[in-house]
């Protein structure tokens, strides 16, 4: 079993990968670590494969036959049965503002290729430990905005808001801290986990899905930006 997994069952991995090696190294790796393996070698099958086997995780490839990566990634996260889904993007390219851009796509984490199996067995546990095993008890509020914490559900003035995985952990952590500022480093230590190398840089793009995600045209923008400091849920305006 993988490790802090060990009370759920086996978490499915969709492995979606056009090089049948690579994939056959995957699944392999993947298989003895105790994940349960599915692939699809296209963009399309990937989607498929998604609304049958319900996966809890997609490792999905950037360049791919039929709809490419950032594609398949955009209708996970359009759909709303999938838009929790967390979502590893594997990229060839080295280029940062590429994998920027996978992650606004809406990806949850990146790999470039080539990556170590442990590399990636890290990434694919603080996304799973993300979204699978939460304590689930009570609700949490601030301001106009309510985080049920069973349900996994944020709402604010009543509105269904829809946000990421990611978006999710890192509003909740804010909402158990209120107006404390917190630098990037310590958001990533909080909510992404201290196990997992991450860019400062990340937090400012999910920061930025954050805002986009609970603040409707004419709303308080809740979240501020301490210059050189970090970020805070707060209802005042710097
Ligand atoms: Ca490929």
């Amino acid at each position: 079993m993988p490790e802090g997994l060990s009370s759920l069952a086996k978490p499915l991995v969709l492995v979606v990968e056009d090089e049948p090696a690579l994939a056959t190294l995957l699944r392999y790796n993947l298989e003895k670590q105790g994940f349960r393996v599915e692939e699809a070698g296209d963009g399309q099958e990937a989607l498929n494969r998604i609304v049958e086997s319900q996966p809890d995780l997609v490792l999905l490839d950037w360049m791919l036959p039929t709809l490419s990566g950032i594609e398949v990634c955009r209708q996970i996260r359009r759909r709303p049965a999938t838009r929790d889904l967390p979502v590893i993007m594997v990229t060839a390219r080295v280029e940062d503002q590429d994998a920027v851009r996978a992650l606004n796509t809406g990806a949850d984490d990146y790999i470039t290729k080539p990556f170590g199996i442990e590399a990636l067995l890290a990434r694919m546990r603080a996304l799973l430990r993300r979204s699978a095993t939460m304590p689930v008890k009570g609700e949490l509020t601030f301001h106009d905005i309510t985080l049920d914490l069973a349900a996994h559900r944020v709402s604010r003035n009543d509105r269904r808001l829809h946000l990421g995985p990611t978006e999710f952990r890192l509003l909740e952590f804010f909402m158990q801290h209120p107006k404390r500022v917190f630098s990037r480093e310590e958001l990533l230590d909080a909510v992404w986990g201290k196990d997992i190398h991450v860019e400062p840089r990340t937090v400012d793009v999910h920061i930025r899905r954050l805002r986009k995600s609970i603040n409707a045209d004419g709303e308080l923008d809740v979240v501020r930006t301490v210059r050189t400091a970090g970020y805070a849920l707060d209802t005042e305006a710097l």
